[in-house]
């Protein structure tokens, strides 16, 4: 049990995601820091979002192994719990949060951990009963009872969301059609070549992707939905939608506090926005990367995981910085991936491929024009999210020749 120390400031936490939980975490990892309360808009205690549209969807994990801390942790570690509450305004000339249960909360320093929300497809029929959208781990309950009651799956959207959720279905037997508005799903992340990875997996899984391709309106019947008219006019067939659009980070309670915004909360190297008793971390954080010289909004689990306790520190007066590289993974039939680090525009086709794409059994490595490593991505391969690590962090030109080449040490692989 840590006690509160009338001295240290009164630490306030918005949001009941993983980045709250891991921010309130942070308070007591130090065992002396004054009053810490959480304010989280679901019932649920909060959890890691990672299973939901993996191993729980497909009833392989229950809540238990991914709740970030049973309920008791919270009282042993002093933690005030406003669940089932949203925070609705910040006083920031008073520092007080105002919640949705009537309560204006003291602060001294404020934790934004506001996360995001999917984003809503604007077509006829999308309300309609049997169209699924994926956030919370109600979303991912009902999602799955659906999965095994349709007859015939479409998901609109082919990027995380959209690709998790087709292999869970098709692990469920469930024929599936994946509406894909690009040529290929995940182009705009991975690039032509490694996105046709993904496209040649969920094809040999039986998925029909269709590619080209958009949503004009969701057809029902009854009230519950029926198909998909795509805007070149054909139809598909399905009783059960699922819509992975993207996610819209939550500013608005940034945002009516007058907090600066661009992409995000805009926040320094410490998690810190323009107002100085207030960081921002997870999903609604634009923080500078240096190694990539570069500032992002990080919509993943890693972020969510890394970021609090530079924020907290940072707002408890410690001398803490962000710095590292964005991290994310996924897992799609007997496909495992992690990925560091973040490449874009002409980067995603300077891509090298070190071991056998074919098997897919390999890592690629996307460079810049002066050949330095931006991110990396291991596929079936394992404990070299480190070597790709050192690789980018080092920001020096790389032999792509030798990158290629399994037999050469990563440490090797430098262009001089
Ligand atoms: P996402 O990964 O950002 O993918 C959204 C996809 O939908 C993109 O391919 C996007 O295409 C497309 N899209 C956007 N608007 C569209 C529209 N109106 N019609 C058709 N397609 C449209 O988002 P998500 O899959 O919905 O996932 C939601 C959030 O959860 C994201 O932040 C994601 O990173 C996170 N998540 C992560 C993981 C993981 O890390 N393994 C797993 C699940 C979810 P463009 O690229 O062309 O815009």
């Amino acid at each position: 049990m840590s006690a509160s120390n009338e001295n240290t400031p009164r630490l306030v936490i918005v949001g009941g995601g993983l980045a709250g939980a891991k921010a309130a975490e942070a308070a007591r990892a130090d065992g002396d820091t004054g009053h810490v309360t959480l304010i989280g808009q679901e019932e649920e205690l909060p959890y890691e979002r990672p299973p939901l549209s993996k191993g729980y969807l497909q009833d392989n994990e229950s809540r238990d192994d991914f709740t970030v801390h049973d309920r008791q942790w919270y009282v042993d570690n002093n933690i005030t719990l406003h669940l089932n509450t949203r925070a609705t305004a910040i006083d920031t000339g008073r520092h007080t949060v105002h919640t949705s249960g009537g309560d204006r909360i003291s602060y001294d320093k404020l934790i934004l951990a506001t996360g995001s929300t999917p984003r809503r497809l604007d077509v006829p029929g999308a309300d309609l009963d049997g169209v699924h959208y994926l956030r919370t781990v109600d979303d991912s309950t009902s999602l799955r009872a659906a999965i095994e009651g349709a007859e015939q799956v479409a998901i609109i959207g082919g990027g995380w969301i959209g690709l998790e959720v087709a292999a869970a279905a098709r692990q469920a037997g469930k024929p599936v059609t994946v509406i894909v508005r690009d040529d290929l799903p995940l182009a705009n992340v991975l690039g032509a070549q490694v996105a046709s990875v993904f496209a040649e997996l969920h094809r040999e899984h039986g998925v029909d992707l269709r590619v080209d391709s958009e949503a004009a309106e969701i057809l029902g019947r009854n009230g519950t939905a029926s198909g998909v008219r795509l805007t070149d006019g054909h139809e598909v067939d399905a009783d059960l939608v699922v819509i992975g659009i993207g996610a819209v980070p939550n500013l608005d309670l940034a945002e009516d506090a007058g907090i600066t915004i661009d992409n995000g909360v805009l926040v320094d190297d410490s998690l810190r926005s323009s107002d100085a008793d207030i960081h921002a971390v997870g999903d609604i954080a634009n923080a500078p990367y240096p190694a990539l010289d570069v500032r992002l909004r990080v919509e993943h689990w890693a972020t969510a995981l890394n970021q609090p306790p530079v924020a907290v520190a940072a707002a408890l007066g410690q001398d803490a910085r962000w710095t590292e590289l964005p991290y994310f993974f996924s897992d799609q039939y007997d496909l495992g991936m992690e990925y560091l680090g973040y490449a874009t525009g002409a980067e995603l086709d300077q891509v090298v491929i070190r071991g056998d794409i074919e098997k897919r059994e390999f890592i690629a490595y996307w460079l810049d024009a002066e050949n330095k490593v931006r991110a990396g991505m291991n596929v079936n391969v394992w404990d070299v999210v480190d070597d790709a690590k050192a690789l980018i962090n080092s920001e020096r030109p790389v032999d792509p020749a030798k990158l290629a080449d399994p037999d050469v040490p990563f440490d090797q692989t430098y262009a001089r």
